[in-house]
C-alpha cells in the first residue's frame, strides 16, 4: 500500500517528521518482543493531539486504512502488529500529563504518557501519591496498560488497572470526539457513574473501537512503610487456602506467588509473597507476626526474606522480566489468565506439564486482585529468539496453554489472534452476537485494528 499520495496527506496532517512508510522506519512496528511472527506495516504516524488523531482517523475511514493505536507495544502479543497492514499510530508524542487532582485523587493523562513518566512526576510533585503501574518495563504507557485490564502492586486491594479509570476522552472510527465518565458532564474527570458506563466497551477491545487519546486514572495514598513476607508451599492443592486466609486478614498490600524450576533453588517450592504496609515499624512487624501466624496454619513454610533481595522485592513496580527470561536468545511469552481460584491448583500442575513437553523450564506466577475474587495467572515460555524453530515451539506451548486456560474456566488475558479466536468459540453466542452489533455500529469500514476479536461467521 506504499503510496506518495496517501504519505502527503498523512503529512499534511502531523508534518513530514512525524509520518514515515520508509522500510528502515517500519521494521521495528513490525514486530514487538513476543513470539508473534512479523506482519506487514505499510506506514507509522505519531500525532502531536486530539485533533490530529481525528483528522488522520478521518482520512482512513475515506480511504478504508487500518489503524492500529500503538502504546509501548509491549503486551508481548502481537495486539499492536497490523494485521492487515495499515498505519500504526504510536501515541509517544502525546504525553501531556494534565492535571493532578491532589483532593479527588486522579491523574488526567494523554494517552502516551508512559508508566515511568508519571511514577516519576508523582515522585518528584506529589510524593504522597502512587499510581497504578504493572512490573512492566517503564516505557509501557498507562493508557495501554489500563486498557487491557492491567495489573500490578495496587490491585490486590482495589482491583484491575481497567476498575481505575475514571473517564476517557475517545476520538471514533467516524471521527467524532467523545467523553465517557463523568467527564462527559462535569469539569472534573473523578468518577465512572452514575451514568451508563461505556468506558467498559474500549478495555480489552485491543484498539477495534477507537483510539483513547486522554484519561483519567485513580491516584492512591502512598503508604509510609512496606515490608515483605516469603511463605513456601510444597504443593500446589494448598494455594487457596493459604490465599483466603491471607486475604481475610485484610492487611495484605500484593500478594504474588510462582513456581519455576529455574534457578535451581527454587525448585519444588511454591514462593508466596505478601507485601505488608504501615504507618510506622511497629505496625509492620505487628503485621508480620499475623502472617507467620497466617501461613504456619497454612502449611506453609514462613520467611523473611534476606536483605540481599528484600531491596530488589521491595522495589514498586518490581522488575519482573527477570522471572521468566532463563534462555539463551533473549526472547519470552506468557499467557496470562484471569482464573477461578479453585482451578489454581489443577492450573500450575498442567501447564507445568506443558512447559516440560516443549521443553522449556517451567514458569508460573500469579497475582491476587481484588482480595481473592480474581486471580491472574501467567503461564511463560521462554525462547531463543534467533531459532524460529524454538519461536514455533514456544507459541504451540502458548496455544495449549489458552486451550488449558479455558477448559479450567479460565479466560485468556491480553490474548493474541489465535486465542482470540478460541475465546470467540467458547463464547456465548449472544455475547458475539451484541459484539458484531457495537462493531458495526461504531466501525462500519472496520478500520481499527482489524483481525482482532473478528467474529467470522462460519
Ligand atoms: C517484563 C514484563 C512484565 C510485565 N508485567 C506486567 C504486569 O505486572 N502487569 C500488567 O498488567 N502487564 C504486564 N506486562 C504486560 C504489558 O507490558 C503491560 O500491560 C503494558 O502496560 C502494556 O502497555 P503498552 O503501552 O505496552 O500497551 P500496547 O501494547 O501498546 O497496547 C496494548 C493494547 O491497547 C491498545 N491501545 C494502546 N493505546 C491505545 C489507545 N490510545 N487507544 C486505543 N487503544 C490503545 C493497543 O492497540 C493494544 O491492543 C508485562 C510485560 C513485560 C514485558
Amino acid at each position: 500500500m506504499h503510496n506518495e499520495r496517501i504519505l502527503n496527506e498523512l503529512q499534511n496532517i502531523v508534518g513530514e517528521n512525524y509520518v514515515s512508510n520508509r522500510e528502515e522506519d517500519l521494521y521495528i512496528y513490525s514486530q514487538d518482543p513476543g513470539a508473534s511472527l512479523r506482519r506487514n506495516v505499510d506506514y507509522v504516524i505519531l500525532p502531536k493531539n486530539t485533533e490530529e488523531v481525528r483528522k488522520i482517523v478521518l482520512f482512513a475511514n475515506a480511504e478504508k486504512i487500518p489503524i492500529i493505536p500503538m502504546g509501548g507495544g509491549l503486551t508481548l502479543s502481537g495486539l499492536i502488529i497490523p494485521v492487515r497492514g495499515g498505519i500504526v499510530m504510536d501515541m509517544k508524542r502525546m504525553n501531556r500529563i494534565i492535571e493532578i487532582n491532589e483532593t479527588s485523587r486522579y491523574a488526567l493523562i494523554e494517552a502516551g504518557v508512559t508508566t515511568g513518566q508519571l511514577l516519576s512526576h508523582l515522585n518528584q510533585n506529589f510524593p504522597e501519591l502512587q499510581p497504578p503501574i504493572p512490573d512492566a518495563p517503564p516505557s509501557a504507557t498507562i493508557a495501554g496498560n489500563v486498557l487491557i485490564h492491567g495489573s500490578g502492586y495496587l490491585s490486590q486491594k482495589h482491583g484491575d488497572h481497567g476498575a481505575m479509570i475514571n473517564g476517557i476522552e475517545v476520538v471514533l472510527p467516524d471521527g467524532e470526539i467523545s467523553k465517557f465518565g463523568s467527564c462527559a458532564l462535569s469539569d472534573y474527570w473523578f468518577s465512572r457513574g452514575p451514568i451508563i458506563d461505556f468506558i467498559g466497551l474500549f478495555i480489552s477491545a485491543f484498539g477495534t473501537l477507537g483510539v483513547i487519546t486522554k484519561l483519567s486514572i485513580k491516584l492512591y495514598p502512598k503508604p509510609n512503610y512496606r515490608d515483605v513476607v516469603f511463605g513456601l508451599l510444597k504443593d500446589t492443592k494448598d494455594i487457596p487456602k493459604l490465599l483466603l486466609e491471607i486475604t481475610k486478614t485484610g492487611l495484605a498490600e500484593d500478594v504474588l506467588l510462582g513456581s519455576q524450576d529455574k534457578p535451581e533453588w527454587m525448585k519444588g517450592y511454591i514462593f508466596v509473597m505478601t507485601y505488608v504496609t504501615g504507618d510506622d515499624p511497629e505496625e509492620i512487624e505487628q503485621n508480620i507476626k499475623t502472617f507467620k501466624k497466617v501461613y504456619r496454619k497454612s502449611n506453609a513454610r514462613f520467611m523473611k526474606p534476606p536483605d540481599r533481595m528484600r531491596d530488589t522485592y521491595l522495589e514498586k513496580p518490581i522488575f519482573a522480566a527477570g522471572a521468566a527470561d532463563y534462555r539463551k536468545g533473549g526472547g519470552f511469552e506468557y499467557v496470562g489468565a484471569f482464573m477461578p481460584l479453585e482451578k489454581v491448583p489443577e492450573a500450575y500442575d498442567r501447564a507445568a506439564e506443558i512447559s516440560r513437553k516443549y521443553n522449556i523450564p517451567p514458569t508460573i506466577g500469579s497475582r491476587l486482585m481484588s482480595g481473592t475474587h480474581t486471580i491472574v495467572v501467567f503461564f511463560s515460555y521462554s525462547f531463543n529468539r534467533a531459532d524460529p524453530k524454538d519461536m514455533e515451539n514456544a507459541r504451540n506451548a502458548l496455544h495449549e496453554t489458552n486451550e488449558l486456560a479455558l477448559q479450567l474456566g479460565g479466560i485468556p488475558w491480553k490474548v493474541e489472534l489465535d486465542g482470540q479466536q478460541l475465546v470467540l468459540e467458547k463464547i456465548d453466542p449472544s455475547y458475539k452476537k451484541v459484539l458484531k452489533l457495537v462493531k458495526t455500529a461504531l466501525d462500519p469500514n472496520n478500520i481499527m485494528n482489524p483481525g482482532n476479536w473478528e467474529v467470522n461467521e462460519k
